[in-house]
């Protein structure tokens, strides 16, 4: 059965950010970051089925490869059809022209540039390697390369960051009219660098930070089509949407995931172990079918358009209501959901308190 999504992890970055707790390794050299990619390409060639409706290359810094490097990593995925959304994410300081060339001439349609902020001094705080001159370098680069379809990451409620620095950083991405703009709202986690020097800003002004989010971007004709995300029209990210809506989707990589057919999989996270040997690193999540019913709501709630009924009907063979009935019509009540007649959905304040909704349906 062919997924709907396949994923490649690539985690390697130049340095590592000052929040960051994913899973890459700065300063890889050359040679390991070629095995990698041997490894991933024995992956992917013993999934004979490894053809998908949308690509997604992340990380890490899939840019931070070399060229020769990021041309052995476009073989080893292999060229998908046209019609295939082809994403592969980038942070500035790691692309230029030629690497942009590379991806695009390998059939990658969608570009995403890890911005974060456009204030050099927020960049510094976060420990980014660089400045905001350089998002205009590379968002320049990649239209020049044959990019239309880029997505802007930027993150909001950062140490010391007031709104008016926000709806400022916001305003300097729309300004380049990006089809997609992602807004995440920094968590400081323990035991990261920016742990030890910062604290999280508070709720109220979190939530005055994405009141502000939501109404700026609507103002300047994106789409809020889920929690975080916003595009102009027609260009949600599908491979995305796929995870939202819980779908089946195949991951290549360290630590990538793979969702088939209720069965989850997750790749080892050790480099040496992944590199010795990529096939068999894999190892199956013990999962009940309440996990992907509980799995199913609170990504599918993230959606602004919410849960189709009809599709959750038939795939878990019961209504909504008859496992989550006194759920629903509680948060119903509370007004933090709505539901019409096809969809279950995070009303404008559930919105807000959406982790508290979502503990509801677990
Ligand atoms: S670029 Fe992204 S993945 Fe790499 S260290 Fe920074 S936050 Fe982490």
């Amino acid at each position: 059965m062919t997924p709907q999504g396949l994923y490649v992890h690539i985690p390697f970055c130049l340095k590592k950010c000052d929040y960051c707790d994913f899973c890459s390794f700065p300063g890889i050299d050359e040679e390991t970051q070629r095995k990698y990619i041997k490894a991933l390409q024995k992956e992917i060639e013993f999934d004979t089925g490894a053809s998908a409706e949308t690509v997604y290359i992340g990380g890490g810094t899939p840019t931070s490869l070399s060229k020769k490097n990021l041309l052995r990593l476009m073989e080893a995925v292999g060229k998908p059809s046209a019609s295939t959304e082809y994403s592969v994410e980038s942070n500035p300081g790691t692309i230029d022209f030629y690497k942009l060339k590379i991806l695009k001439d390998a059939g990658v349609n969608r570009l995403s540039i890890g911005a974060q902020s456009f204030d050099d001094n927020e960049l510094k705080s976060l420990g980014r390697i660089h400045n905001c001159e350089e998002i205009y370098e590379s968002y320049e680069a990649a239209i020049r390369s044959g990019f239309s379809n880029i997505n802007i990451d930027l993150m909001f409620a950062l140490p010391g960051q007031t709104l008016n620095d926000w709806t400022g950083t916001l305003k300097k991405a729309v300004k380049l009219r990006p089809k997609h703009i992602s807004t995440y709202n920094l968590q400081i986690e323990e035991g990261t660098p920016l742990s030890a020097k910062a604290v999280q800003q508070d709720n109220e002004t979190e939530y005055q930070m994405y009141k502000g989010t939501i109404d700026f971007l609507k103002s300047e004709g994106y789409i809020h089509y889920e929690i975080s995300n916003f595009c102009l029209p027609g260009f949600e990210c599908k491979h995305n949407i796929n995870y939202w809506e819980n779908g089946d989707y195949k991951g290549f990589g360290l630590s990538a995931s793979s969702h088939i057919k209720w069965a989850r999989h997750k790749n080892t996270g050790d480099l040496k172990e992944y590199l010795s040997d990529p096939i068999n690193s894999k190892k199956k999540e013990k999962r009940a079918k309440k996990d992907e019913i509980a799995e199913t709501m609170f990504m599918g709630l993230r959606l602004i358009k919410g849960i189709d009924l009809n599709k959750f009907e038939k795939r878990f063979k019961k209504p909504v209501e008859e496992l989550f009935g006194k759920e629903i019509q509680e948060l119903s009540e509370k007004g933090l959901v709505e539901q019409s007649s096809h969809h279950l959905r995070l009303t404008g304040k559930g919105l807000f308190v959406a982790n508290e909704v979502f503990e509801r349906f677990v």
